[in-house]
């Protein structure tokens, strides 16, 4: 009889993957999840470690979302979503703006991340040409930047392992040289710098600034990058000059939302509000594709008028507003409500934190570990003192995720990058074995 895994590779196409490396590493068919926790087909148990792709926010198989859901499809499933709504997606909205940053109250509903990007992208563009400045007309990102995989998002993000082939079909985007805090050319420190770096914006901006619609940023935290970290002073100072040039600040919230950084949201460490803001991932606690472009009155304005002056937005997603969706992402806000959750993934992450830093730090080839919240990113270096990387095709980061897998630890690098991005749940008896697991992995690779 055929495994669950040759019925699998008899079909399917995985993402991100070169099929042909599933001939030594075939997918690991998931049964039943709990918790931090997966079982697969033959027994074995996993920590997700990487929240399922970053969105699993509360653990598998949580009670409180799981009730939600069952409640709801016996009520409605779905319903269109223009000139038609549903309650949960009403009360949806009147919970989440109690939490999110100040100033933004217009919702939009999609149903991916990369979506969410698409529409803050159109829809920075559609507000310039309604409000007299039609020249306004190019985006602005960072290198090193991750905004999915849609060819709007994709000509926004800067990592060239996503991109590179597809450069012809893609937009001719500004691009401003992101913060590297590990290999600052200024030779300054994330702890303590005045963010010399960001002349790198101001010299965009003086040059391009009249032609510029908006700037998408992951705030805080570039995570397909290698969860490269910068610090909160850079949003604030972006606030300013996206004000100073009539700039749109969209802020890509998808996988910084949700507690992940230490605050319900990125923005919030800068105590400062983007113009739109895309959620996703954690929105719904990992359990059903959703995701929403929130925006300020000001945007929503700026399209409100008579039907014949054409300047509605015209975008829609079939599953907009899912009402199966909405009631998974209020269960997660019920959940986060009285704060104990986020709390205790705060006091947890301080704990995390150093004891990867003392499991690590002293290691032959760790050149940085860095963390904010709940996540810790390690990165692996050919060299200590040079900062010089393996070269990629030894796929250090590839070996060191197999020989995990098999100690029963999700670990999924980012190069070689090794990260933790658990859920909000985790406990510290499992931060104890996966960063176990992790330094006996990273010893053996580097030994060979
Ligand atoms: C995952 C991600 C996206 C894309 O979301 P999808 O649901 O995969 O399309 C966009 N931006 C950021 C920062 C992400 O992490």
């Amino acid at each position: 009889m055929q495994t669950w895994s040759e019925r699998d590779l008899k079909y399917i196409w995985h993402p991100c993957s070169q099929m042909k490396d599933y001939e030594t590493l075939p997918p690991m068919v998931i049964d039943h999840g709990r918790g931090i926790y997966l079982f697969d087909t033959d027994g074995n148990k996993y920590i997700d470690v990487i929240s399922s792709w970053w969105c699993n926010l509360l653990g598998h198989c949580n009670p409180v979302i799981n009730a939600a859901i069952k409640k709801q499809v016996d009520e409605l499933e779905h319903v269109i979503f223009a000139n038609f709504s549903n309650k949960r997606a009403i009360e949806l909205c009147e919970e989440l703006i109690k939490v999110i940053p100040k100033g933004l109250c217009k919702f939009n509903f999609s149903d991916n991340g990369s979506a969410a990007v698409e529409c803050a992208l159109k829809m920075s563009f559609q507000y310039h040409y309604q409000t007299g400045n039609p020249q306004k007309k190019r985006f602005v990102a960072l290198t090193d930047a991750y905004h999915g995989e849609t060819i709007g998002a994709l000509s926004v993000g800067g990592v060239d392992l996503y991109s590179e082939i597809y450069k012809p079909m893609l937009m001719d985007i500004l691009r401003i040289k992101a913060p590297d805090c590990y290999r600052c050319p200024y030779g300054q420190c994330r702890d303590n710098c005045k963010c010399e770096c960001f002349e790198q914006a101001e010299k965009v901006f003086e040059e391009y600034g009249n032609e510029i619609c908006s700037i998408i940023i992951e705030p805080l935290l570039q995570g397909s990058a290698g969860m490269k970290i910068y610090p909160p002073l850079y949003i604030k100072k972006l606030r300013e000059l996206c004000d100073e040039y009539n700039v749109i600040l969209i802020a890509d919230e998808i996988a910084t939302g949700y507690g992940r950084t230490g605050k319900m949201f990125a923005f919030d460490h800068a105590g400062v509000s983007p113009d739109i803001m895309c959620l996703s991932k954690g929105l719904t606690g990992g359990y059903m594709p959703m995701s929403i472009t929130v925006t300020s009155q000001k945007i929503y304005d700026a399209f409100y008028a008579d039907y014949n002056t054409g300047k509605a937005f015209m975008h829609s997603h079939t599953y907009s507003g899912n009402p199966l969706a909405c009631s998974a992402a209020l269960a997660v806000l019920e959940i986060l409500k009285d704060g104990s959750v986020l709390q205790r993934a705060q006091e947890n992450a301080v704990y995390f934190n150093n004891m990867i830093k003392d499991k690590f730090l002293n290691m032959p080839n760790v050149g940085e570990v860095r963390s904010i919240g709940l996540i810790n990113a390690i990165e692996l270096v050919k060299d200590k003192n040079t900062k010089e990387s393996f070269d990629s095709k030894l796929r250090v980061g590839y070996q060191v995720y197999k020989k995990a897998l098999k100690k029963g630890v999700i670990l999924r690098p980012l190069g070689d990058v090794i990260y933790f991005n658990p859920p909000l749940i985790i406990e510290r008896e499992d931060m104890n074995f996966v960063t176990d697991v992790a330094q006996e992995c990273i010893s053996e690779v580097l030994k060979g």
